[in-house]
């Protein structure tokens, strides 16, 4: 089987564009209990030490969490540590698991922006509930750690894809979808990161229809592929908004 885990997860078009720098350089940070954006003011989110994957506003969150978090955050480490015991021709797969969350922490906007492009949210936010975005990387093998991976192929594929897969992630996504709509949001767009027989499951709160400023592109893919080869962590989507045209 493969290893599959979960990755960090992603707001889309957290806010309309803003002009603060903060959010470009680290990407949108969520609290995973009450769902605060990480702001300047809010300080620095703190991670479960245990998976490293989530992300809490404050210590009262974190605790109140860990009834309901701790399955999945035991099954994050698990399926991260059973990556050590692989190897696949020539690298290790502890390795590319490594290399991979490196990727999607970096990449965060780039890959929320390209699953949102890919799923037409922005016309059919219904689409977020049936469809995920499967990316395929190939390694390169390359000396600049900005540039491991090259992208190999982009898939729209069923979400049961995950969600049949792996039921403790399907329930993560499913509480997840439930806390996004609640706050006013489309649901949680899954993006999946795949390299071998290592896989991530990168969930994205996607924002209400009336605050997504994206434009419709139907070059998400080129574009996706043009920055993971240049190794450029800048990408700033492109939003025409009535106060005007914003890059970011
Ligand atoms: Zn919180
Ligand atoms: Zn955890």
């Amino acid at each position: 089987m493969a290893t599959a885990y979960y990755s960090r997860p992603a707001a889309a078009n957290y806010h309309s564009p803003s002009s603060s720098s903060h959010h470009k350089e680290r990407g949108y940070r969520l609290c995973d209990t009450c769902g605060a954006v990480e702001t300047p003011a809010t300080g620095r989110f703190r991670l479960c030490g245990g998976c490293m994957t989530t992300q809490y506003c404050s210590q009262d969150c974190q605790k109140s969490h860990w009834a309901s978090h701790k399955a999945v955050c035991q099954h994050t480490s698990s399926q991260l540590s059973a990556a050590k015991q692989h190897a696949v021709s020539g690298y290790s797969d502890e390795n590319v698991a490594k290399y991979l969350r490196k990727f999607t922490s970096t990449f965060t906007d780039l890959l929320s922006w390209a699953g949102f492009q890919a799923l037409q949210l922005k016309r059919c936010p219904a689409n977020v509930r049936q469809q995920a975005l499967l990316v395929e990387l190939s390694f390169q093998n390359s000396s600049d750690p900005m540039r491991r991976f090259a992208v190999k192929g982009t898939y729209v594929v069923p979400r049961t894809y995950v969600t049949d897969a792996d039921a403790l992630v399907a329930a993560d996504i499913q509480r997840r979808e439930d806390r996004c709509r609640r706050a006013g949001g489309i649901g949680c767009l899954v993006v999946i990161i795949q390299c071998g027989g290592v896989s991530q499951v990168m969930p994205v709160e996607v924002d209400p229809p009336s605050k997504i400023s994206w434009d419709e592109r139907d070059d998400w893919s080129d574009v996706l592929a043009h920055f993971v080869h240049s190794g450029r962590p800048d990408f700033k989507p492109v939003s025409t908004t009535p106060r005007g045209i914003y890059y970011g």
